[in-house]
């Protein structure tokens, strides 16, 4: 039991069980007589990690048989120029808008070929999820690309694009492993792991088989075409291979919570309690458009920078940590990830709740 909660929207809080599961192995790997960080890449027993990670990947999310799972690096952003690289190939694509990471990734299509916004929030500082249901869609675009959960904002899709028989190409960083998905809706769907599956420096693409291919924009270097990786099953170069014996074992605590049907029930749970707190709070207030709420990340305010500041730091000091929220939106963020217990969102209500009080008594007085 650890005495502080960590609310930071990534690298952030990982499963107890698994911290200490890799604290007793730490020296002696299977009786091995060494740690994972020390094993070759290329040993038996490193292939059963990896092996075994994804195994358990395909089972947890049901990935169809049709679909590569790759190991990556270079964070979610590599992918931002990875994907216009390998997919763009009539150079034309569609961007759905909805925060940071999204823009971030239009941006940087947009050095490769034609990027086309089919739909944007920016209008009201990406406070909600546009109505996707009907896009404007360039009838040659090569995919529609959109960012599940916006980290930043703390709004979420709860419903899917309609591409108009369009590849979707969806980041799910922030929302990885927090609810089932259906794999098969998607071109590709990828997520670095430092939110919900594991220690910074891995990615996890999910991708259709049919769409990997040599056809990819000239110049595209070897290390940064999907088939280089598919065709070494993620082992062309050395992976991150302790990040990857993490993720096989938060996997693993998942499956023994009961799958995905369950993590999302425990997670939609864990956000009502601090939903249902900033709709009745007459100091807090959230900063998303209700139909667009994200359960892994809860952005709200208190009206007053200084009230917001005083709130942190006292937050703070009662061991509830990094819940300062992003420049762009200020005011606070409380992320609450798979690993974070309902224990820690129900002292962040509490400690709410006095701080409030207390404030409230404050302007009487
Ligand atoms: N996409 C989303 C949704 C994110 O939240 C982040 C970072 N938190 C990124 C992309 C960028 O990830 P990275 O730092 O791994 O490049």
């Amino acid at each position: 039991m650890r005495h502080i909660y960590n609310f930071s929207a990534g690298p952030s809080v990982l499963p107890e069980p698994v911290l200490q599961e890799a604290a007793d192995e730490m020296m002696n790997y299977k009786g091995s007589g060494m740690s994972v960080m020390e094993i070759s890449h290329r040993s038996a027993l490193f292939q059963s990690i990896i092996d075994g990670a994804e195994h358990d990947l395909r089972t947890l999310m049901n990935i169809p048989d049709d679909y590569e799972v790759l190991f990556l690096q270079g964070g979610t952003s590599l992918q931002f120029a990875m994907i216009p690289m390998n997919f763009m190939r009539s150079q034309k694509a569609d961007y759905i808008l909805t925060g940071h990471w999204a823009k971030k990734a239009s941006e940087e299509a947009s050095i490769y070929g034609k990027v086309h916004v089919a739909a944007s929030s920016e209008d009201e500082n990406f406070s909600y999820i546009p109505d996707c249901d009907n896009l404007d869609i360039l009838p040659d675009s090569d995919y529609v690309y959109m960012c599940e959960n916006n980290t930043i904002y703390g709004t979420k899709f709860h419903k899917r694009p309609n591409t108009k028989g369009k590849i979707l190409i969806d980041d799910i960083s922030s929302s990885f492993l927090s609810e089932p998905m259906d794999v098969s809706k998607y071109g590709m769907l990828f997520g670095g792991i430092q939110k919900n599956l594991g220690p910074a420096g891995l990615v996890i693409a999910i991708i259709r088989k049919d769409l990997i291919s040599d056809t990819v924009l000239p110049w595209t270097p070897t290390m940064l075409r999907y088939k280089t990786h598919a065709d070494k099953k993620s082992l062309y170069n050395t992976p991150p291979t302790y990040n990857i014996y993490i993720v096989g074992k938060v996997i693993k605590w998942i499956q023994a919570l009961g799958g995905l049907e369950k993590m999302k029930e425990i997670n939609e749970k864990k956000a009502a309690v601090l939903y249902d707190f900033l709709d009745r709070s007459k100091l807090f207030y959230g900063t998303v458009r209700k139909d667009s709420r994200s359960l892994m990340n809860v952005t709200f305010r208190t009206g007053s920078e200084e009230m917001d500041a005083a709130f942190i730091k006292a937050a703070e000091q009662h061991g509830m940590i990094s819940i300062k929220g992003h420049r762009a939106v200020g005011g606070m963020r409380a992320s609450i990830y798979n690993a974070m217990p309902m224990e820690g969102v129900l002292s962040l209500v509490d400690f709410m709740t006095a701080f409030e009080k207390s404030k409230i008594s404050d302007c009487i007085l």
